[in-house]
């Protein structure tokens, strides 16, 4: 039984009718990418959607790469698209097709329509065609050459094929009308010449298939049942059936349309991302400040924060932007339990225990995520001297200060109660070293008799604390002041890194390997750079801070 509490997506709704009325046994979805680029969060929803609806429906995910254009592809983004499309989590089994695969059926298909007189070979070249288009608003007008017999449209095809016409000379098209209010019914082109290389074809095809022929018989060959696209399709429904019908399946694919994932202040487009990777703006597609899969991944979020994301999205017919504190909210969640809590100075200063007995360090238990025993607990060494954060002490604190200033008395996180007693600072008054005394009978950080302190800081040991680098991000386009300049380049961010050098962090965190995650106590969720850490040396990537004033939009 269905849990009928549970409301169905419209694409759900669709799929349910279908499969009651007996339209097809079993459904099949697919992911199309064009391999000219790295996979974004637009492209997780489009795949995630795809291959859950497989799954919920015991259906079949085909994985197909739309490599039937060959000036942008390129083999690298082949590799990284499966790398992503796995990381994620969907998994298309044996079922992964290329449509440059098809080319020969495709042919088929296109002399097939011929042989109807459903196609025909055009002379005009583009500007007219475009001329002859008409607009909106009025008619196009016939081309000169839609009269061809089928004899001579054969011929002319074949002679196509066969590299005898040059780039652009001659294309083939669809004979549909050219009164159709829908231009793209207006006799679109089909195939056109292009004596260029392609990566898997080689030089054997001089032709290529349009997008809007070759990707209806892309789903129709692999037996797609309900092919998910974005909305910017729904004026080329229209012809998506016309081929499908004239070129005669039985049991057609259905084109659906759904809104596009668009996330505040991000930029998704391949345009804008080769744009600054090219100008070293980022260190490449999967610099953290992206929202690449590449990158996100290398930011340190989980493929479950990702599904998370985009299960809360939802799907829809109407484009809108999600806030990217949505993603971070999903991080959060999926972080929170999951991984260990552990100390880091971002920006340390000294604290000189004075009445600690001797150098030696002594080591003491903490819990490894206070929420979740599961996760055991470690040995993190303790002395006399620590580092804290700078923003943890005041000379002047204002009122409602609960941390340390000369004369009171916090909690050093799973270790002591130490009260303040002075500090030292540089010739221009910046503080380097703060002067504490220590109670040894709240070890554990529980004072015997009672008493209570306002404020718990986090520290690492002086000795034993390992140097690291951090970095911290910002979004790479400033929200206030709009994506784009007037000059319409891209409103940059100039605080979208900061790296800081200088960073402390307990021993135990040097043993962390690429792309480890963990909470450093109160400064956010970090992750070890796939990039730059080193054996022993771990460079950490913030992926969140802690807080937020997102609120997750009520159901
Ligand atoms: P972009 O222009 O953003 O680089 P694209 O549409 O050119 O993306 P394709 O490789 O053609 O990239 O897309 C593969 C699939 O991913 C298509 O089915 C497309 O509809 C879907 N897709 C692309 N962008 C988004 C998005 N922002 N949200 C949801 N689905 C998307
Ligand atoms: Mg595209």
């Amino acid at each position: 039984m269905e849990n009928e509490t549970v409301s169905r997506n419209f694409i759900e709704q669709i799929i349910d009718k279908d499969l009651q009325e007996g339209k097809y046994e079993q459904i099949c979805t697919r992911f199309p990418p064009e391999p000219n680029g790295y996979l974004h969060i637009g492209h997780a929803k489009s795949i995630l959607l795809n291959y859950g609806l497989a799954q919920q429906y015991h259906g079949q995910f085909n994985m197909r790469f739309d490599d039937t254009n060959p000036t942008k592809e390129k083999v690298e983004f082949v590799e990284s698209i499966k790398a992503d499309i796995q990381w994620l989590g969907a998994d298309w089994g044996d079922h992964l097709y290329f449509a440059s695969d098809y080319f020969d059926r495709m042919y088929e298909a296109a002399v097939g329509l011929i042989k109807k007189g459903k196609a025909y070979v055009c002379d005009l070249s583009a500007e007219q065609i475009r001329e002859y288009r008409g607009t909106l608003t009025e008619p196009g007008k016939e081309s000169p050459y839609r009269s061809r017999s089928v004899e001579e449209n054969l011929q002319l095809f074949e002679a196509m094929k066969n590299g005898e016409v040059e780039d652009g000379a001659k294309v083939l098209r669809a004979k549909i009308d050219m009164a159709s209010p829908n231009m793209n019914m207006r006799d679109p082109v089909i195939y056109r010449v292009a004596h260029m290389h392609h990566h898997r074809t080689g030089d054997k095809w001089c032709i290529y298939p349009m997008y809007d022929f070759a990707h209806p018989l892309e789903d129709a060959f692999e037996g797609v049942t309900h092919s998910i696209c974005t909305l910017e399709f729904e004026d080329h429904r229209p012809l998506y059936d016309w081929v499908v019908r004239e070129v005669g399946f039985e049991h057609p694919p259905k084109q659906i349309e759904f809104a596009k994932l668009y996330l505040t202040n991000v930029v998704t487009g391949k345009r804008y991302i080769k744009k600054l990777v090219e100008e070293g703006i980022v260190d490449g597609w999967d610099d953290p400040r992206l929202v690449s899969i590449a990158a996100l991944r290398r930011r340190g979020f989980t493929p479950e924060s990702i599904k998370m994301f985009v299960e809360l999205c939802g799907v829809s017919k109407a484009n809108s932007s999600v806030d990217y504190a949505m993603l971070e909210y999903c991080i959060r969640e999926d972080l929170k339990l999951k991984r260990p809590r552990m100390m880091a100075i971002l920006d340390p200063i000294k604290l000189v225990i004075d009445n600690y007995p001797g150098d030696d360090v002594e080591y003491l238990e903490a819990a490894n995520n206070m929420e979740n025993e599961a996760l055991g607990s470690r040995q993190i060494p303790f002395g006399k001297e620590l580092y804290i954060e700078r923003e943890d002490f005041m000379v002047e604190p204002p009122k409602k200060y609960k941390r340390l200033f000369v004369g009171t008395e916090v909690r050093l996180m799973n270790a002591y109660f130490v009260t303040c007693t002075g500090y030292e600072a540089d010739e221009n008054g910046v503080v380097h070293t703060v002067h504490c005394t220590y109670d040894p009978a709240t070890k554990g950080g529980n004072a015997p008799d009672g008493r209570k302190v306002k404020g718990t800081i986090h520290w690492v040991s002086a000795a034993k604390a390992v140097p690291v680098e951090v970095r911290l991000y910002e979004n790479i386009i400033d929200e206030a002041k709009g994506v784009y300049n007037e000059d319409g380049s891209l409103n940059l961010n100039p605080n979208s890194l900061t790296v800081l050098k200088n960073c402390y962090v307990e021993p135990a965190l040097a043993e962390a390997k690429p792309y480890d995650s963990f909470q450093f106590v109160r400064n956010g969720f970090f992750c070890a750079d796939s990039h730059d850490s080193k054996e022993g040396a771990p460079v950490f990537n913030r992926i969140v801070s802690l807080k937020s004033s997102f609120k997750l939009p009520k159901a």
